[in-house]
């Protein structure tokens, strides 16, 4: 399956071939901060299924190398430039909703009052711990 995205002027776009590797939704300050939302949405592709196009920018965050339209401020990958898997913002991607739901939670501390815990996904109070 291919999925397509892209950010909100449409000079980036990018396309992803097959399913992410994990997925999930974080709470914290500096998701909230980098979305502007309450939480981010994300999944991780391995970086030979993820075709990118347009000028990209970079900004060093907790989270790591943030990447966003330098014209249109839409956060939509975050990676290293050696990793060889890439994070997608999944607000990002074209239509919605997807058929993609988030496998953890992350910083629920920081979850907002009104939301509620998902069922079918791990929580965790902060980070997830390391797993190979
Ligand atoms: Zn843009
Ligand atoms: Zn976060």
């Amino acid at each position: 399956m291919t999925r397509l995205g892209g950010c909100n002027c449409g000079q980036v776009r990018y396309s992803l071939e097959g399913e992410p590797t994990r997925t999930g939704i974080c709470h914290c300050e500096a998701c909230r901060k980098e979305s502007g939302s309450a939480f981010s949405f994300f999944g991780f592709w391995p970086r030979s299924a993820v075709t990118m196009s347009g000028e990209i920018s970079s900004w060093r965050s907790r989270a790591g190398e943030d990447r966003f339209c330098p014209r249109c401020g839409s956060s939509l990958f975050c990676f290293e430039d050696d990793s060889d898997e890439i994070e997608i913002k999944l607000g990002t991607l074209d239509g919605g909703p997807s058929t993609i739901a988030p496998g953890y939670e992350l910083w629920t501390i920081r979850r907002e009052h009104w939301l509620a815990p998902l069922d079918a996904a791990e929580q965790h109070e902060r980070d997830r711990p390391k797993r190979s």
